[in-house]
């Protein structure tokens, strides 16, 4: 039984392939985390990194407590089942799984007693005496596991193990390792192409494309909540139906919907998590609906409807799949952008040929940037208000607040639209007074309040769980707002990191050798720990173009460091930042006093982030 941590992990194949881009993941102990993508995302890739069969290019690999990026794969007290189940041909059933018990010189008498446990639990009991080839596919995948269990592992790791099998053989084996996984309370990895078998085995998924980590969540929570159209089309039978559309926010506070054959109205209410820039009836969107979202009807009693000719109809038993097309004249082409899926219980007497109403579940409509693709209905999301400067005292949320200094400096008397961002809020004791309309349980005592001040509404993440209805007070870090006018940025947020792009040098000084780090003309020293594990990289470091990412709250302002001109001091009240620069490069940091203009900071080299700009890969 063990955790297991993956800590910004990369596997570079011959320096340039990169298989795996910055790979993290915390994995509790006992549980089920499933990987899963297409084929070449670099899901086996990641397993055989845990497993120790891949070399681990850059990052960290915990297991328990034990930093494994260089301990044997032996010594991970893991045990690894494959698709081909490896099994030895010439050995019965019972030694093929005892064997991996015999090379560890496992007493006999105790081998006896856990082959016959392992066999049990598998069903396999009466083919112990049988040679593999005298096993069916199912039967030779319970072998595999029996000597995977036998071992006794801290994970268990699989790679598609069930790809091999047929249809119904792998829906009855994908039960049998969730019991397993129950019976044994061990932490299971998983890997599979196969998105059923990430949703009904899964405790979490990783959702991978292209060397990349897409999601990770919960079943449940990339169903509902996709981050972006490659997971809501990948997560999801009969996948999401995709159109292209734009979407306009009216004045009664409705969205419009407007795609190529079809508008629908969303109601003000369903409308909070948009996020505000794509309501300009300009910027394209991809809107995506679930086929369970969009039924057929005799006449849609939201008003939210779509008419469409029915293409094909495929009956299930307990479900229907309607196949659909708003233009009839691409009725039966493939690929056609205006065709989608209709899912329903039992078929009302809907034929192919037909016209058909069909209406939309507004409250559960997807839409993704059309070019990066990521949602724009985040479920924690960045909310816009407006702000109304006026006189040293801004208002907004449905009250007025004094300015802080550093924004009286930049927001002249006049109107804002105002990013807020969750995190720049909290539910306090004073502060712009709120209702609570909506809560949302976010897991590990985390809940998301929406809540109403004023005529806006905003979303605060807290511990405590609080009841709808609810009178609360919200208190805003006005540091983290972000101010824009007539579109023009009139005060931005204060970044909580900063990125210094530069050098790692080593300079002889008399006899001393030093390290320094080098940013655009000016150095600091850097100390022995983090020059041990610049080293532990490589000689080649010297030669990298490094880019360090370091928290602002790790910084101070001293008389050594790296030479900064001190530009102003920003007061926000609670807390005030001195802005900083180095030539063109401008940074804050918080800081209480000012010294003169010309001064130096220091970091803590230990919480330095360290990426190699080329490669955009994390060293450490
Ligand atoms: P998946 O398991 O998701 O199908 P893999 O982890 O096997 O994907 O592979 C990820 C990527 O790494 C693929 O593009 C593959 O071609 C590449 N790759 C895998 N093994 C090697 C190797 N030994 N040398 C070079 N490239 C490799």
């Amino acid at each position: 039984m063990a955790k297991v941590s993956l800590k910004h992990i990369y596997k570079v194949y011959d320096g340039k392939v990169k298989a795996v881009n910055d790979f993290n993941l915390e994995i509790e102990d006992k549980e089920f985390i499933v990987f899963v993508g297409p084929s070449g995302c670099g899901k086996s890739t990641t397993l055989r990194m845990v497993a120790g069969l891949e070399e681990i290019s850059a990052g960290e690999l915990w297991i328990g407590d034990t930093l494994c990026n260089h301990v044997e794969p032996k010594n991970r007290n893991i045990s690894m089942v494959f698709q081909n189940y490896a099994l030895f041909p010439n050995m019965t059933v019972y030694d093929n799984i005892a064997f991996g018990l015999k090379m560890h010189k496992v007493p006999k008498n105790e081998i006896d007693v856990k082959v016959k446990e392992a066999a049990e639990i598998l069903g396999i009991t009466e083919y112990l005496g049988r040679k593999p080839k005298a096993l069916s596919g199912g039967q030779r995948q319970r072998v595999a596991l029996g000597r995977a269990i036998v071992r006794e592992p801290n994970v268990f790791l699989f790679d598609e193990p069930l790809s091999n099998l047929d249809a119904k053989l792998r829906a009855k084996m994908r039960t049998e390792i969730t019991r397993l996984h129950k019976r044994l309370q061990t932490t299971f990895i998983y890997v599979t192409h196969d998105q059923v078998e990430a949703m009904t085995m899964g405790d979490r998924i990783v959702v991978m494309k292209g060397g990349y980590v897409q999601q990770i969540d919960t079943p449940q929570n990339l169903f509902r909540w996709p981050e972006n159209k490659f997971v809501a089309g990948f997560i999801g039978t009969p996948q999401m139906n995709f159109f292209s559309a734009t979407l306009t926010r009216e004045k009664n506070g409705k969205v419009t919907v407007a795609a190529k054959d079809f508008t629908l109205t969303i109601p003000a209410e369903e409308t909070y998590r948009l996020d505000e820039t794509y309501l300009d009836g300009a910027k394209p969107v991809t809107l995506g609906i679930r086929p369970d979202d969009i039924r057929p009807v005799v006449k849609a009693k939201s008003g939210a409807e779509i008419k469409a000719k029915v293409a094909l109809v495929e009956e299930l038993g307990t479900q229907t799949l309607i196949y659909a097309n708003t233009n009839e004249d691409e009725l039966m082409q493939e690929n056609s952008e205006t065709a989608f899926c209709s899912s329903m219980g039992e078929n009302p007497g809907i034929c192919a040929g037909g016209e058909v109403i069909f209406e939309v579940n507004t409250a559960k409509l997807h839409f993704f940037d059309e070019t990066c693709e990521r949602t724009v209905k985040r479920r924690i999301p960045t909310v816009t208000v407006k702000c109304t400067v006026r006189n040293g005292t801004m208002e907004m949320l449905g009250a007025a607040q004094p300015l802080p200094p550093a924004l009286g400096e930049s927001l002249a008397n006049g109107v804002y639209k105002t990013e807020v961002p969750a995190e720049a809020l909290a539910l306090s004791d004073k502060g712009y007074a709120g209702v609570i309309e909506e809560i949302d349980d976010l897991g590990k005592e985390r809940y998301l309040y929406r809540v109403c001040c004023g005529k806006d509404r905003v979303f605060i993440i807290d511990g405590n769980l609080h009841k709808e209805g609810e009178n609360v007070f919200v208190t805003v870090a006005a540091d983290k707002l972000t101010f824009t006018c007539n579109g023009e940025t009139a005060a931005e947020a204060i970044s909580s990191v900063f990125r210094l792009n530069g050098k790692f040098l080593r300079v002889k000084e008399g006899k001393e050798k030093k390290h320094y780090f080098e940013t655009d003309g000016v150095r600091i020293e850097t100390p022995f720990g983090f020059n041990q594990k610049m080293y532990d990289r490589g000689r080649s470091v010297f030669k990298r173009e490094l880019s360090l990412e370091i928290s602002a709250d790790k910084a101070e302002l001293c008389g050594e460091g790296l030479p900064v001109t001190v530009e102003n001091v920003l007061d926000y009240g609670a807390v005030k930042y001195a802005r900083l620069r180095i030539n063109e490069k401008s940074f804050c940091i918080p800081a209480d006093t000012l010294p003169g203009q010309n001064a130096c900071v220091k970091f803590d080299f230990d919480a330095v982030k360290v990426y190699d700009s080329a490669l955009d890969m994390r060293l450490f």
